[in-house]
């Protein structure tokens, strides 16, 4: 009979005591066996020495660890480091490393493909593909950590020199969609037995889906970004379809209510430039009113362009008087440099590679197959009760 081995890199620390309990072991095993993995980026259990060999013996029959494979691997000019990622069935998905000088952040995907289909954005040209699993998307920060320290010759473990201080759920994919294993890597991410990183150094970036704002807020409370990039429901309706269902009233609400759980006292609001479309003075004066009653801080995003999307990136004097009138009102404003453009792997640009308009019928169908299976209501925006 074959045996179905469970991928530990599935599951949260809870699950991962109850795993071991379920194998007739103590709870503390289950955090030794997390240190091996995450904090030694330990691939088989042979490594794992003061277990006992019987129990490494019996996990090796019963379980695995396994990321997802790694397709590409290219460095940019800048440092910038970009790693294509077999998600199985011809999909992949990217991740991206960020070095800056007192950090190094992680670009993570939570989907491949996303459904929200965002005018300025190539990820959702490509149609929704399916959700990641909480192994594929912890499973990009265990292959990225353990990547860069070979990469520079440092040792695993919790002492050795911790490459990825920051995570950002910025790839391709809405984390907000895909909720209970986005929580559940997140919950990883923050553990102290494997990669202890703080709630103000995780960031999750979203389209705006308001009940899962607030869901998050109870679950797991990290640094919330929101991508904003209209001053008025009209223009961002015509950008985000999403906004139709939860319209900028009731984000604004959802950012406010949010902030009482957050570890940071203010929400970013990213804003993508868009020459002509958003980018007036009068957009920026229109925002400044929007936001007048939540704690924010302002990234404007220079647009990544790409061929099918038909919108071209504002000039930079216009992104610099744009920043110019949010600071005069006191908003904090940033502008995020684009990093990676030369191996694709700016904002929105994610999945260049692998786009493949060819395939997005047979995705569609996919869909389709996927709705009748689960639901019409599978991979669309639907409302979520509590
Ligand atoms: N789905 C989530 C997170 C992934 S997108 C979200 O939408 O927030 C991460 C960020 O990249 C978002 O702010 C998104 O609006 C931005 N983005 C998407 N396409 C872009 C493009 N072509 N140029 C610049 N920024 C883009
Ligand atoms: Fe999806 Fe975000 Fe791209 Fe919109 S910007 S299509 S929500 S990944």
């Amino acid at each position: 009979m074959m045996t179905v081995l469970t991928n530990l890199l599935d599951l949260d620390p809870a699950q991962l005591v109850a795993y071991c309990g379920d194998l007739g072991e103590k709870p503390f095993r289950a955090k030794q066996l997390q240190r091996w993995i995450h904090q030694f980026g330990a691939r088989s259990f042979d490594e794992m020495t003061d277990l006992a060999k019987s129990l490494r013996e019996k996990l090796a029959t019963r379980a695995m660890i396994a990321a997802p494979a790694v397709m590409s691997d290219h460095t940019s000019t800048d440092g910038t480091r970009k790693w294509l990622v077999d998600v199985g069935q011809g999909n992949a998905v990217e991740t991206v490393f960020i070095p800056e000088e007192n950090r190094g952040t992680l670009c993570i995907s939570t989907q491949a493909g996303c459904a929200v289909n965002c005018r300025f954005c190539s990820t959702g040209k490509q149609g929704f593909n399916r959700n990641l699993s909480v192994g594929e998307i912890i499973g990009q920060l265990w292959m990225a950590e353990f990547e860069l320290r070979k990469t520079k010759g440092i040792a695993p473990g919790p002492k050795g020199e911790r490459q990825i201080t920051n995570v950002v759920m910025m790839g391709m994919g809405e984390p907000l969609l895909n909720f209970e294993p986005t929580v559940t890597a997140l919950r990883l991410m923050l553990d102290d037995n494997a990669y202890g990183l703080s709630r103000r150094r995780v960031t999750l970036s979203t389209s705006g889906v308001v009940p899962m704002i607030d869901k998050l807020s109870q679950e797991c409370p990290v640094a919330l970004a929101v991508s904003l990039h209209a001053s008025n429901d009209a223009l961002r309706d015509s950008l985000i379809p999403l906004n139709k269902k939860h319209p900028l009233k009731e984000l604004m609400a959802a950012c406010k209510r949010y902030l009482e759980f957050a570890p940071r006292d203010f929400v970013t609001f990213e804003y993508c430039m868009l020459d002509g479309v958003n980018d007036t003075d009068a957009h920026a004066r229109e925002l400044i009113e929007l936001v007048r009653d939540v704690p924010c801080k302002f990234n404007l995003i220079p647009f990544n362009p790409f061929p099918e999307s038909g919108l071209k990136r504002s000039a930079n004097p216009r992104i610099k008087a744009f920043a110019q009138i949010l600071l005069d009102a006191g908003l904090v404003t940033t502008t995020r440099k684009t990093r990676g453009d030369d191996i694709d792997a700016a904002c929105g640009q994610l999945a260049g590679e692998v786009q493949d308009r060819t395939r997005v019928q047979e995705r569609m169908q996919k869909m389709a197959e996927y709705q009748k299976k689960f639901g019409e209501n599978f991979g669309k925006i639907v409302e979520i009760t509590q």
